[in-house]
C-alpha cells in the first residue's frame, strides 16, 4: 500500500496536501475515476480507498480523464481506522441525517473547520460512503462530526463523485480564503493570527482514550447494569466536540488512571 500521509513531491506542501479524500467500499470503479477527477479540478490530489468492491479499472482511467496521476496514487488500505489513524480531524459525509449522535456540519462549516485544522499542520480526511448504503455507523462512530450536503430532503441522496465534487469545492474556496489571508495585506505583524496551541489529538490518541475511559466506568461500576453502549456513545459526542489536543488528552487519561487506581484499592479494602 502506498502512504495514505503521502505528499506530492513536486510541490510546497499546503492545506490542501494534508487534506484526503477518502472512499469506503465503493461499488462502482467508475465513481473512483470521476471522483479523482473531481478532486484535481479542486486541487486536491490525496485519494485513500478502503476496501474497494472492485480495484480501479479501465472504466475509472476512462472517467478519470485527466486525473490518472490521482488515481495512480491512490493508497488502499482494508478498514476506515487504518486509513484516518494519523487524522486529527475525521469528517463523515452522509446522504441522510442517521441515528448516532453526531455533530452534523453543512458543507462550507465543514470545509471551513478541514481547512482550518489542515492549515495548522494537521492530517484531516473527509470520507464518503458505499453507493447503496453509505456509511456503516461503526463507521461513522470513528468521525468527529457529520457532513450532509443540505439537499432535496425527498430524494437527497448524490451520486458519490457528485457529493466528492460539492465538498472539493467548498474545500477549494477554504483554501483559497487561507491563502487570500496568507498574503494579504494584514498577513505581516497584524493582530489575530491563528493561536499557537499544541497540536489536536491524534485519531489514535481519542481512540486510546475512549478505550481507557470505557474500562474506568467499569471499574467504577457506573453503568450499574445499563448496557453502556448508549452512554460511550454520548461521551465520544462530548469529547469529540471538544476538540481536545495531545496535553488534553493526556491530563485526561491521568485522571483515569487514578480513578482506576483509586477503585482497584477500594476493592481490595472491600
Ligand atoms: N443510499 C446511500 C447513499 C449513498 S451515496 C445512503 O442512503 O446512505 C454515496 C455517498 O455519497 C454517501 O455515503 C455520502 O458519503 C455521499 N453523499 C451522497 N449524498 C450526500 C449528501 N446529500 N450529503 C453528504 N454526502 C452525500
Amino acid at each position: 500500500m502506498s502512504d495514505p500521509a503521502s505528499t506530492p513531491s513536486n510541490q510546497v506542501p499546503g492545506p490542501a496536501d494534508r487534506l484526503r479524500i477518502v472512499l469506503v467500499g465503493t461499488q462502482h470503479p467508475g465513481n473512483i475515476g470521476s471522483a479523482a477527477r473531481a478532486m484535481k479540478t479542486m486541487g486536491l490530489s490525496r485519494l485513500v480507498l478502503v476496501a474497494p468492491e472492485k480495484a480501479p479499472s479501465v472504466e475509472s482511467y476512462a472517467l478519470a480523464a485527466g486525473a490518472d496521476d490521482v488515481l495512480a496514487g491512490a493508497a488502499t488500505c482494508a478498514t476506515l481506522a487504518e486509513a484516518v489513524a494519523d487524522c486529527r480531524l475525521v469528517l463523515g459525509c452522509t446522504a441522510r441525517s442517521r441515528r448516532v449522535a453526531l455533530e452534523e456540519l453543512l458543507p462550507r462549516d465543514a470545509a471551513a473547520r478541514a481547512v482550518g485544522e489542515a492549515a495548522a499542520g494537521a492530517e484531516v480526511a473527509l470520507v464518503f460512503g458505499r453507493e447503496r448504503t453509505g456509511l456503516s455507523n461503526d463507521e461513522l462512530q470513528l468521525c468527529h462530526a457529520s457532513v450532509h450536503i443540505p439537499a432535496n430532503p425527498d430524494y437527497s441522496s448524490l451520486n458519490l463523485a457528485a457529493a466528492v465534487q460539492v465538498l472539493s469545492y467548498e474545500l477549494r474556496l477554504a483554501v483559497l480564503a487561507v491563502a487570500g489571508q496568507a498574503t494579504g495585506p494584514d498577513a505581516e505583524g497584524g493582530e489575530g493570527g491563528p493561536e499557537r496551541r499544541e497540536p489536536p489529538a491524534s485519531h489514535s490518541e481519542m481512540e486510546g482514550f475512549f478505550a481507557q475511559l470505557g474500562d474506568t466506568l467499569d471499574a467504577i461500576d457506573f453503568h450499574k447494569g445499563r448496557a453502556p453502549e448508549s452512554a460511550m456513545r454520548k461521551l465520544r459526542r462530548l469529547y469529540l466536540r471538544a476538540g481536545l489536543d495531545s496535553r488534553e488528552v493526556r491530563i485526561l487519561r491521568g485522571i483515569l488512571a487514578d480513578a482506576q487506581r483509586m477503585a482497584s484499592l477500594a476493592r481490595k479494602g472491600d
